[in-house]
Order: C-alpha cells, then sequence, then structure tokens
C-alpha cells in the first residue's frame, strides 16, 4: 500500500464516515481532551493511542416522531439496532484501513463500562488519569454501578468538533441535534485533530425541555457539570444524578413519570425513591418484575448485561433538534402522548391517564403487582 501522510488518511476516513450517512465526523487527540475526566485519556483503552475518530449517524426522523408520539415503538427500536450496527460496522471498518497502514486502531464500544465484561480497569491509572480525577471526581454511585465509561464518547465528540454539550448532557450536533448515534475509534496515529465548534454554533438555548420530558429525576436542576478540555471551556450541561434513575426507564422497569402525567415506553409505575440510598432495594425488585413480564416484542441483546432488552426511553436526546418549533412539537408529543402499558403477549400501547387506571384496574392483582404497588391496597 502506498505510504500516505496523517493528513490524507484522517481526511480518507472522514469521508468515509460521510459516505456511509454520517452527519457530522471529527478528530480530537489527546492534547485536545487534557482536562477532561479519566475517561478522555485514549491510552485507557489503546496503549500509545493518540487520536479518536468520532462520528454521529442520524436516527430516522419519522421513525423517531412514531416513538416520541407513542405511536408505535418497533420502528424507532429498529432504527437504533441499525444504526448502532452502522456505527460499529463503519468503526471496524476504519481500525481495519488504519492498520493497513501500519497503525493499530480499536472501536470504542458505546456501551464500554466495566460491566460490559472488558478487563479494562476504569480507576485512574497513570498521573493524566489521576489529575483528571481530581478535576472532575466521580461520584460513588458511578463507581459502584459501573456506569463510568472506559471512553467517554461525548467528550471525544465534544472535542472532536462532532458537536456541543447540551444542557442535558448530550452531544448536539448542528443539523440533527442530539438524535443521533455516537461512533469512534481510537488509534496511536498521530492524526492531525479537526477544530472544535465554536460557542456561536452552540444552538442550546437552556429551554430545559429535555428536562420536561424526563420522566424522573435524573438532570440536577440546580447543579452544573463544566467540562474544559484542551484550550476550550465547552457548555456546561446538568449534572446527573444516580445513573439507575435514567436506566431503569431505558430498560423499561420504571416508566411512569414523577407527576404521573406521561411516560417513558416502560409499563411499570411503580416510583423510585427520592433518597439515594433507598434505591439499589427499589431498583432489584423492579428488576423482578421485568423478568417476569411477558416480553416486549423486538428488543436485542444487550452486550453489557448479555440479556435481551429493549430501548424505552431516550426522550432527552430525541427531543432535541436545532429548530425550535421541531423540539416543541416533539416535547407536546411525548408529554401529551398518553402513558404505557402492557398486554399479556408482551406488547406496549400508549393510552390516555384514565384509560391506562382502568386497563390496570382490570388485571388481576398478582399481575397488576408486576407493574404497580399494590401492597397497601390489599
Ligand atoms: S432540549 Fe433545550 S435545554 Fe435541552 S439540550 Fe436541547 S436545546 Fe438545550
Ligand atoms: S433517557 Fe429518559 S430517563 Fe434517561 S435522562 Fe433521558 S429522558 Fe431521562
Amino acid at each position: 500500500m502506498a505510504e500516505l501522510d496523517l493528513g490524507t488518511i484522517r481526511d480518507r476516513l472522514l469521508i468515509q464516515a460521510e459516505t456511509a450517512g454520517c452527519c457530522a465526523v471529527g478528530v480530537c487527540n489527546q492534547e485536545g481532551l487534557e482536562g477532561g475526566p479519566p475517561s478522555t485519556d485514549l491510552t485507557r483503552q489503546l496503549p500509545g493511542a493518540r487520536a479518536a475518530v468520532v462520528f454521529a449517524y442520524p436516527v430516522d426522523e419519522e421513525k423517531l416522531e412514531l416513538y416520541m408520539g407513542k405511536i408505535d415503538h418497533a420502528p424507532y427500536q429498529e432504527d437504533y439496532i441499525r444504526s448502532n450496527n452502522i456505527t460499529q460496522g463503519l468503526a471496524g471498518e476504519m481500525t481495519n484501513q488504519l492498520r493497513k497502514f501500519g497503525y493499530e486502531a480499536e472501536v470504542v464500544y458505546a456501551g464500554n463500562t466495566p460491566a460490559d465484561g472488558t478487563r479494562v480497569d476504569v480507576m485512574p491509572q497513570n498521573e493524566r488519569q489521576r489529575k483528571a480525577a481530581e478535576l472532575n471526581p466521580a461520584k460513588a454511585s458511578d463507581i459502584m454501578m459501573g456506569s463510568i465509561p472506559v471512553i467517554s464518547q461525548r467528550h471525544l465528540a465534544a472535542a472532536a468538533g462532532v458537536g456541543f454539550f447540551g444542557m442535558s448532557g448530550n452531544i448536539l450536533t448542528t443539523t440533527h441535534g442530539a438524535a443521533v448515534t455516537l461512533g469512534a475509534i481510537v488509534t496511536d496515529a498521530d492524526l492531525p485533530p479537526t477544530p472544535v465548534l465554536p460557542p456561536e454554533a452552540n444552538y442550546c438555548d437552556e429551554c430545559n425541555w429535555c428536562g420536561q420530558v424526563c420522566p424522573t429525576s435524573f438532570m440536577s436542576r440546580t447543579d452544573f457539570t463544566t467540562v474544559k478540555m484542551g484550550e476550550h471551556d465547552h457548555h456546561k450541561y446538568s449534572t446527573r444524578e444516580h445513573h439507575m434513575r435514567c436506566a431503569s426507564h431505558m430498560m423499561g422497569m420504571a416508566g411512569l413519570s414523577e407527576d404521573g402525567k406521561f411516560s417513558s415506553w416502560g409499563p411499570g409505575r411503580k416510583p423510585l425513591p427520592k433518597q439515594d440510598e433507598q434505591l439499589l432495594p427499589a431498583i432489584m425488585e423492579m428488576g423482578g418484575d421485568l423478568s417476569k413480564r411477558p416480553e416486549v416484542p423486538g428488543g436485542f441483546y444487550d452486550a453489557q448485561r448479555g440479556s435481551k432488552t429493549n430501548i424505552m426511553c431516550s426522550a432527552c436526546n430525541l427531543v432535541c433538534h436545532p429548530e425550535r418549533k421541531v423540539r416543541a412539537k416533539r416535547l407536546k408529543m411525548w408529554r401529551t402522548g398518553g402513558v404505557s402499558v402492557q398486554h399479556e403477549d408482551g406488547r406496549i400501547e400508549t393510552l390516555p391517564v384514565e384509560d391506562a387506571r382502568a386497563f390496570l384496574d382490570a388485571m388481576p392483582p398478582e399481575r397488576r403487582a408486576l407493574y404497580e404497588d399494590i401492597e397497601s391496597e390489599t
């Protein structure tokens, strides 16, 4: 293979991602990530890593609207599975290309937390990571739950100019907002970085509609996380509370919002305790309920847990579009589209709040107990 300079190799990879349908692509390097949390040290995944290629693949907006409107769950979930496979496949192909040029490269797996079976220890391993951990201390609950990623795709995306942090903490792209699937690879090739997006490109007007579509208290209203990496101060975002508050909705254990007016796609109604210390037993009970409920059609095998799972929320990223009127429409759809119930064959349907109440009331108590607290009523 002909010798190519690093700039040309980089540009080839970026074109490859664009050709595959990505809406934003970029490259960041170790210097541009300096100051971020330990999960921005690329050497955690690949010794000697110098750079990362990052890309965002857009979600199908028609399917997204069926999902946000609580009209149909399956098309978006299928698109979610497909887009994840595309980004992971694209990342694999990029690593092959780099290896052909004599460089080492690895795919950053989107769910690469210690719980996915990786042997990588996410606790600080070197001086850079120890300093990073002091600047960006991890919450005890994140260490306990294993929710700290080996490599944070979000931080890589911000440093590569693929997007910017919004108040949700998600990465917002200039064309498709946060409704994207991120992908990344790390490599020891010293690829030249692409620029961070300028602050004026950030459309986040702090509308807090990401917070309003969230059925639980995951995004703090009072605490904010600030990110400084390399020379750049990135947009602050709402500090994320206990990981299980979000995960319980993502997995469909929980569903109903705290105000009881809307839900994620999960049919669960048991409230999450306000105190983090009481969360674990509640989550264990909900996990038990989930395992006894009928299987939701579709879904995919989660590499972290090895079990079949379904995607039941993501509203905070799907609501967020660069155009405020599109965002407003999605907010309304999600919050007025009804609440989820589950049929005996596993199907999830959303019904108006009163109809959902009647649906649950018609269930035998042992079945209803898989969805809501009935102890106090018996
Ligand atoms: S929904 Fe609003 S506040 Fe949240 S990230 Fe998007 S623009 Fe920012
Ligand atoms: S995925 Fe759902 S539960 Fe999790 S933070 Fe976003 S809106 Fe909230």
